[in-house]
């Protein structure tokens, strides 16, 4: 069926005022589709005809453009109810121009309008403009080695739905992918949500991924090379979406959600089978957006004659530092349920295995300079006692001025930690738009 003509060039994606598909920008083409698998979220025809008028003033900041309308937004994310002169202050926008926006955003539900209450000055009290929380929804879903778990969240990042399952690592992508969908779609059902709120899905995955072809890089724990998982999940759900590495999207949304929104350059720390690292600008950096991406802390090297590693080489922090060497180290099967770090702490093993992660995460310090350290996964849940070792050791171990004003915490963010960072990454490119442009495929804008 021939496409409507206003959607020859770009499009609205349906239900999201926010996002425009430039076919100019679509990835290739996905060598998985068959014909085009629209899942339960037709588009609407009438808002694939609504022209684009939301995204009409670009400014330039710092060196990425920066949409208008996500400004707005990400400025009431952060900073809560402003004056329509503060925000007019804090964008540079024109009264006439903000005004046009803001209505436009009240008419849809993602604004509202109130009257300031602390108000003691003359004449009458001044009106703030707030982001609703249940403005929009995404779907954030972190496949990592043998576990999926799939949340539903608002703007805010407010978990509204979840649920998840383990897998067997040699479960082939595409059953993992249907059943991942699946769940996706049982909890669109059961949490009763407007369907034209559901604005995009969030993919968190191991191993990095390659932005521009929308597919996973290579994952040495579950073997996924070049799965274009954007255009799977899109094809079943009938939403865009965006992938992320997984520790990269839990970094991400610490720093605009979490305990280091402070911070300007987090790096979180995530142990699961694996450990990885991510790391992200925060809110308040100036190179917001500009670098991220994934930090191979499980591949450093740390002894070139150790035992070999699954990324072909010898020695990684990870042969040592990782959930199969620790329980292994401390003669269990299985992870315990007072923690895997708790016992291991307890074990003769301990100062040698210690050693092994301080070295390793202050050689990521060194290089990388961020202000925070979030841990997440079996570190979130170690004893405070590796907080104060590490606190009192890691510093010595960096330069001067990376120690200044350095914090160590477990990761601020409610669990489930990597779902969350997932659904951050959706809101990121098709709510806020402080990233760069996602790439979209065309698949689920066919009209019905
Ligand atoms: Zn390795």
């Amino acid at each position: 069926m021939p496409r409507p003509a206003q959607s020859q060039n770009t499009a609205p994606v349906a239900g999201n005022p926010f996002v425009s598909i430039s076919h100019s920008q679509a990835g290739p083409a996905n060598p998985h589709a068959g014909p085009p698998v629209h899942g339960r979220f037709q588009p609407n025809k009438k808002q694939i005809d609504t022209p684009i008028h939301l995204i009409y003033s670009v400014r330039k900041i710092n060196e990425g453009p920066v949409n208008a309308t996500g400004q707005i937004l990400t400025l009431l994310r952060d900073s809560g109810p402003a004056s329509r002169a503060d925000l007019v202050r804090a964008t540079g926008l024109s009264s006439a121009g903000l005004t046009k926006i803001a209505t436009s955003l009240m008419q849809q539900g993602i604004l509202d309008e109130r009257q300031v209450d602390n108000h003691s000055g003359p004449g009458r009290p001044p009106v703030a403009l707030s982001l609703r929380s249940d403005a929009r929804y995404v779907i954030g879903i972190h496949l990592s080695a043998g576990r999926t778990r799939v949340v539903i969240a608002d703007v805010l990042l407010n978990v509204v739905a979840e649920d998840g399952f383990t897998f067997d690592l040699n479960m082939p992508v595409e059953a993992l992918v249907d059943r991942t969908a699946q769940i996706a779609t049982q909890l669109i059902d059961t949490s009763r949500l407007p369907r034209n709120r559901l604005i995009g899905i969030g993919v968190g995955l191991p191993g990095g991924v390659d932005r521009a072809r929308r597919v996973n890089i290579h994952s040495s724990f579950t073997n996924w090379t070049n799965v274009p998982f954007a255009a799977l999940f899109e094809e079943r759900l009938g939403l865009p979406a965006i992938l992320e590495h997984n520790a990269t999207a839990i970094a991400l949304a610490e720093t605009q959600y979490g305990r280091n929104r402070s911070s300007a350059r987090t790096l979180h720390v995530f142990m699961g089978r694996g450990i990885g690292a991510g790391l992200a600008q925060g809110a308040h950096s100036t190179e917001r957006g500009a670098a991220r991406g994934p930090v191979e802390i499980g591949h450093i090297v740390l002894d070139p004659e150790g035992p070999p590693c699954r990324c072909g080489g010898r020695g990684c922090l990870e042969t040592y530092f990782s959930e199969q060497p620790i329980l292994q180290c401390i003669g269990l099967d299985a992870v315990p349920p007072e923690g895997l770090i708790a016992r291991a702490m307890e074990s003769e093993a301990w100062p040698d295995l210690y050693q092994r992660f301080l070295q390793a995460l202050s050689t990521a310090v060194t290089l990388l300079s961020p202000d925070s350290v979030g841990l997440g996964g079996h570190l979130h849940s170690a004893p405070e006692q590796l907080l104060t070792d590490l606190r009192r050791d890691l510093p010595r171990r960096v330069m001067p001025q990376q120690r200044e004003g350095l914090t160590i915490n477990r990761t601020g963010l409610d669990k489930p930690i990597g779902a969350r960072g997932a659904a951050c990454i959706g809101l990121e490119a098709f709510f806020y738009r402080t990233g760069p442009a996602p790439l979209l495929s065309t698949a689920h804008m066919e009209p019905a």
